[in-house]
């Protein structure tokens, strides 16, 4: 009898399972990367042309041409740093943007103005993550099973549900929204088996986070984060920006400025390589060297250490006891950056892996395991909420449920009860932030718990859940205990987006999908619809007289009815009908082909035809 396989102790059963394919996103304000991985471990996707970055930048060109990265970059209408606008309303945005938005009526996410009408950040996102998608799609060759997408660890819950609807816009499965410092922990923890007090330090074009995680045997754990969200590496361009004004005595006219930003950037990338670096502007001709750019960009690089040392503190952590520190994002890049981040830390920092890529690279493992790839993976991530959530009470005042850094998933429970005699309705009000008063938080929801028994004042006891999920979701549950009558929300923040526009917003892009293609078979279609009538005219206007009256009168026929639906704009029609003059003028050739070959023999010599 043949021997049984047991599997040994620790050791996987055989996968029955057939590969999943998922995919990790890292959509940044700057730039947005798509990897994935397989048994070797996370590999990023790059572009047709060896790019790994995508610029997070979309141009509507018109209602069919949307351009997204590269290609839209240099281009004046351009929208960038969207992620800025993700879930905040209008008054939220204090950031100098190059494009106009349009408040919403509600004090809701603003429209961005756009050549193909008004957009929200939501699909200017959903093109980005759309085009990531596609990239993932061609180089896997296969559909996408499920992505999971990263968010800065301090997006709220508006933030956070704006990324999942952008997702669903671009009709991807989110596995999980990840927090990018975890992500970037994930992709050093796993091979480098990272233990201890970490910091994630992540300095990118316009925002600087900063993330003290705890990492034991595969736990991995936010303690604290903070971080700058107006500050990065388009802080040292305008510092170059200013520099070379001042050296060359011009000002710059508004439209030269992305000229100048251009230029400074190409400068600091340089002086990151080099200890000088040449730079022409306007005729004037300079250089800058390392110690005058370090002047230029250190108050910037301390602003950066003051939000450490609030984390460190948050925690109640002394720089000693950080055992590692991982730096993230192109602006650290720079050695200045590395020095100073060094010094603060007093220790060597981890950057073996590309901090371009980090985020994606983790987030892409995560993918990997969640889809199912890697059922056996112990990998257990805990991140916390970045605000406090809570419900109002009697005077306009906030009572916090779920305390801000708490590990998530978490479920917290508070009893609270009636104000009035009789009272059978009670209004729930649901808040975020540190504040004290209704009015300096942010409303996430209101509802209300009906059919309570009538009692005297204080005597209902109403138990309130709040419950926030792996993606920093919440859902609030209301029940009044001895009667059991519940009341529920899941938090639809105020700064989402509706049910029904997102519905729309996929409709749309399905819809104009499927327009797109029609349009294209349509055009296709024309076209050889148009060869073939010339072909036939020409035909026709040389060897007519090779065929019988009836048959020129068919092919004549035929060829007006092929013309008459040029116009229509019925892709079958037309299709239907260049295939009927096709089969009439196989005919035709052929006998103008004989007589061609006639005609070439006809009159020489042998010898000369033979030639
Ligand atoms: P984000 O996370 O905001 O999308 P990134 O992590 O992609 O941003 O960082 C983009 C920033 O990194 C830009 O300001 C870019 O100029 C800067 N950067 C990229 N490469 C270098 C380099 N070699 N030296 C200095 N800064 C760099
Ligand atoms: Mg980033």
């Amino acid at each position: 009898m043949a021997l049984l396989n047991i599997a040994e102790p620790g050791q996987s059963p055989i996968r029955t399972q057939p590969h999943k394919h998922a995919l990790g996103i890292d959509l940044g304000t700057t730039n947005s990367l798509v990897a994935s991985a397989n048994s070797e471990g996370p590999f990023i996707i790059a572009d047709e042309n060896g790019e790994a970055l995508l610029p997070s930048v979309v141009a509507y060109q018109n209602q069919e041409e949307i351009l997204v990265g590269q290609e839209a970059y240099k281009l004046s209408d351009a929208i960038s740093s969207v992620k800025r606008l993700m879930g905040r309303g209008h008054a939220d945005v204090a950031h100098k943007l190059a494009y106009k938005l349009i408040p919403a009526d509600d004090g809701g996410m603003p429209l961005i103005e756009t050549s193909a009408g008004p957009k929200s950040p939501v699909e200017v996102s959903a093109e980005i993550l759309g085009k990531l998608a596609k990239r993932g799609q061609a180089k896997l060759d296969a559909e996408i099973d499920g992505v999971v997408i990263t968010v800065p660890a301090y997006f709220d819950e508006a933030q956070r549900q704006a990324t999942k609807d952008a997702a669903r816009i671009a009709g991807l499965n989110v596995l999980r929204l990840l927090s990018e410092p975890t992500a970037a922990a994930v992709a050093y923890g796993l091979d480098k088996k990272l233990q201890g007090n970490v910091i994630i330090y992540d300095l990118g074009g316009g925002t600087f986070d900063v993330s003290l995680m705890r990492l034991e045997k595969g736990v991995f754990e936010v303690l604290a984060t903070g971080g700058d969200t107006a500050l990065g590496g388009d802080d040292f361009d305008r510092a170059i920006a200013r520099w070379i004004e001042e050296q060359s005595g011009q000002e710059t006219s508004q439209q030269n400025l992305s000229g100048l930003n251009a230029i400074a950037r190409e400068t600091k990338h340089a002086l990151s390589e080099h200890s000088e670096a040449e730079i022409t502007f306007n005729g004037w001709s300079g250089k800058l060297d390392r110690q005058t750019y370090y002047s230029l960009i250190d108050s910037f690089i301390d602003q950066t250490l003051k939000a450490c040392r609030r984390v460190l503190r948050d925690a109640g952590m002394k720089n000693e006891e950080i055992t590692d520190v991982v730096m993230v994002g192109g602006s650290t890049r720079s050695p200045r950056v590395q020095e100073k981040v060094s010094d603060f830390f007093k220790q060597e920092l981890l950057n073996e892996l590309d901090p371009d890529q980090v985020v994606a690279l983790g987030a892409a493992i995560q993918a990997d395991i969640l889809v199912g790839n890697k059922y056996d993976n112990e990998l257990l991530l805990l991140d916390v909420n970045p605000l406090s959530l809570g419900i109002e009470t009697m005077g306009g005042l906030v009572e916090k449920i779920i305390p801000r850094n708490t590990t998530i998933p978490v479920s917290r429970a508070q009893e609270f009860t009636t104000f009035k005699d009789g009272q059978t309705v009670m209004s729930l009000h649901v808040l975020q932030g540190e504040r004290e008063l209704v009015e300096d938080c942010r409303s996430l929801a209101r509802f209300e718990l009906r059919d309570i028994p009538p009692m005297v004042a204080g005597g209902a006891r109403i138990r309130v859940t709040f419950q926030v999920d792996a993606d920093g979701l919440l859902s609030v549950e209301a029940e009044e205990m001895s009667s059991g009558v519940k009341s529920s929300v899941v938090v639809k923040p105020s700064f989402g987006l509706e049910d029904q526009a997102i519905e729309q917003m996929i409709r749309d892009s399905h819809s104009q999908a499927e327009h797109d293609r029609d349009m294209r078979a349509l055009k296709e279609n024309q076209v050889e619809a148009l060869r073939i009538i010339e072909a036939t005219e020409s035909a026709l206007a040389n060897d007519a007289d090779l065929l019988e009256t009836k048959e020129l009168k068919a092919l004549q026929e035929s060829l007006q009815l092929l013309r008459d639906s040029l116009e229509s704009a019925d892709t079958d029609l037309i299709k239907q009908r260049s295939e009927s003059l096709n089969e009439l003028s196989t005919e035709f050739a052929a006998r103008r082909m004989d007589t061609e070959i006639r005609k070439a023999f006809k009159g020489k010599k042998i010898e000369e035809v033979d030639r």
